[in-house]
């Protein structure tokens, strides 16, 4: 019999994050035979995202809809989902290692007593065990936990495990909850957005990251460029955030965003641990530097000695003509 599996589904502008789905991909994989149930919580009707969870994997979904839910807050969602947990009890539950994860799970695991194993990239099964395979001292190493006794309750990172195919035939039911959210201690008036508006750097599959050697605001330019043709996204160091180039909102890096896209390129980059902690997990990584000592390259697949501004131009007009 398998665990009844609780995945907590997150959204943005109406729409839901892939990491969502890779964790409805995980809950599966915990718990091949057993029943997943999405969560969504927030303002006005729910049913869409709560149906795309079902073309993604999940049996059914329960949906917590409140005015004081219309933006996160961990006091707002810990009430909604902690009624949900009250009434499901599951054996599982799974969440992205967002920033919205990141804060709300370990929360959740006070509240519940029992432990969380955070930021999983790999989820495998050895001698009947679920093991969850995690990056530690800046992914210099990984880990391999499993979970002996409780709930199985672990928070994945974004872009490592696949979502399973979306298929559209699958059904299921999308129900709502009656929640009597207390009034919150903290409300957010207003979010006001800052720096890229593009792709989300988190879930990119593809990211173009500029450095100091990028050496202005204009320089990142031809990055932006480069970006758009591959459909990724723009990233930096922090030597360039700290230049003011660009925005911290673009930071990568141990005290910045952890991302693992498929490609990632490096332009004008030393490759500082800091900055490695960030994406050194990448799948491919391009580094483009002009100094051949630079660290960048002990952690590149291919590498470019050169100058940034002659190269990437290059990569531009070659990438455009395939
Ligand atoms: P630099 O080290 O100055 O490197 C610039 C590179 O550009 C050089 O390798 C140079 O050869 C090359 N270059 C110059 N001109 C060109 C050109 N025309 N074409 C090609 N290449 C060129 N850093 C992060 O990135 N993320 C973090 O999250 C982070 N957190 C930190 C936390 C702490 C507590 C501390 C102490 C530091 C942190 N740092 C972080 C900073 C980190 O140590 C480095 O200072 C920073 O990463 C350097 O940024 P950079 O590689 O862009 O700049």
């Amino acid at each position: 019999m398998g665990k009844k599996m609780l995945v907590i589904g997150e959204y943005r502008e109406g729409s839901l994050r892939n990491v969502t789905f890779e964790a409805i991909a995980a809950a599966k994989q915990i718990s091949p035979d057993g029943e997943v149930v999405g969560v969504l919580c927030g303002e006005g009707d729910l049913t869409e995202q709560g149906n795309e969870m079902i073309y993604y994997g999940a049996d059914r979904v329960i949906t917590v809809s409140d005015e004081k839910l219309k933006t996160y807050t961990s006091e707002g969602y810990g009430q909604a989902i902690k009624a949900v947990l009250d009434d499901e009890s599951p054996e599982g539950i799974v969440m992205g290692h967002t920033a919205v994860g990141k804060d709300l799970t370990p929360k959740l695991a006070s509240k519940l007593e029992t432990g969380l194993i955070s930021d999983v990239t790999e989820v495998s099964s050895e001698g009947g065990n679920i093991i969850f395979t995690r990056p530690i001292y800046s992914g210099k190493a990984f880990e391999k936990k499993m979970i002996t006794d409780g709930i199985v309750f672990a928070t994945i990172r974004p872009n490592n495990i696949a979502s399973l195919e979306r298929d559209d035939s699958r059904s299921g039911e999308v129900t709502t909850k009656d929640v009597d959210i207390a009034d919150l201690r903290t409300l957010i008036k207003d979010i006001i957005r800052k720096g890229s508006e593009g792709v989300d750097l988190s879930e990119s599959k593809v990211i173009v990251a500029g450095g100091r050697g990028v050496k202005s605001a204009e320089g990142f330019e031809p990055l932006e460029e480069l970006a758009e043709v591959l459909g990724g996204a723009v990233g930096a160091s922090r030597g360039a955030c700290d230049a003011g180039y660009c925005d911290y909102s673009l930071q990568i890096g141990q005290t910045g965003k952890v991302v693992t896209p498929d490609l990632y390129i490096a332009a004008g980059i030393s490759g500082a641990i800091q900055h490695l902690a960030g994406m050194s997990n990448s799948k491919v990584i391009v580094a483009i530097n002009k100094d051949p000592e630079a660290n960048i390259f002990n952690v590149a697949d291919y590498g470019i000695v050169g100058d940034l501004f002659e190269v990437v131009p290059k990569l531009i007009e070659e990438i455009k003509q395939i």
